[in-house]
């Protein structure tokens, strides 16, 4: 894009702008740092061009540093600290808006910075009234995930395990590097057993660190992985987030805002 054409496509009625948000970290032994932008970047691409032509979104450059303290203790991860992220996030946010943009999707592949892209997304709607902010992650949400992965995988696969194994021998097969996926030991066997009540994510999580739960980096079980899951899980990817981008660019979203209500005495 031109200025002159970003500056055309922030006039768009509904115009929005999709951040996609990866990081760099540890993905076990046999997967790329790059992993979760590569994700994030590439599922994006697919998604868009699966749309009609002259839809009023457009991609904005990857965010390839982002928030993952929890795998620090592996070399190659490089991680912002969650101050540096929000004051970031936030002052492109603001430049977006004063631009004319009237939505923001962060398309976000990791899962360790949920809740902060969720924060910041508050934050700058506050900020930034004429915004709407959309924080997504790539995996919440998507339909059939649950027929294509077994119930162990969707609860204790968290990382560098068969889901993400897959989709990079599907997308990407030169990033995998070798079959150190198919080698039982550098799975977690066991995922370490929380307190009773607690979990690793979910209702009552604990906020573990990589080294807590597994020493390959590996968090789950990656050797059932294959080209055929990943294939299979690629589609309903692209297939949940071509419905979810339809649905709120035939939107009016975001809705005109209540006045604050007068007082009667
Ligand atoms: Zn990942």
């Amino acid at each position: 894009m031109t200025w002159p054409e970003a500056s055309k496509a922030a006039s768009c009625k509904g115009s929005t702008l999709v951040w996609p948000f990866g990081a760099c970290e540890q993905h076990g032994p046999h997967l790329p740092l790059i992993t979760d932008t590569f994700f994030a970047e590439n599922i994006l691409i697919k998604t868009l061009e699966s749309l009609p032509e002259k839809m009023p979104i457009w991609m904005m450059p990857s965010q390839s540093i982002g928030f993952s303290p929890e795998h620090q203790d592996f070399p190659g991860t490089l991680s912002l600290s969650a101050n540096v992220l929000l004051s970031m996030v936030t002052d492109v946010g603001q430049q977006i808006a004063s631009m004319g943009f009237k939505r923001l999707i962060f398309f976000n592949a990791h899962g360790g910075q949920i809740g902060l892209l969720q924060a910041v997304s508050r934050q700058l709607r506050i900020q930034c009234p004429s915004l709407a902010v959309l924080p997504c992650f790539l995996w919440s949400g998507v339909p059939g995930l649950d027929n294509l992965l077994t119930d162990k995988e969707v609860e204790e696969g968290l990382h560098a395990a068969t889901a993400e194994t897959s989709l990079m021998l599907h997308m990407a097969n030169d990033l995998v590097q070798n079959d150190s996926y198919l080698d039982k030991k550098i799975s977690s066997e066991e995922i370490i057993s929380t307190p009773k009540g607690w979990s690793l994510e979910g209702a009552s999580p604990c906020a573990w660190l990589t080294k807590d739960l597994s020493s390959s980096g590996v968090i789950g079980d990656a050797t059932s992985s294959n080209v055929e899951l990943g294939a299979a899980l690629e589609n309903a990817l692209i297939d949940h987030w071509k419905s979810m981008f339809t649905s709120l660019l035939n939107s009016d979203w975001p809705p005109i805002m209540f006045e604050r209500p007068i007082s009667s005495s």
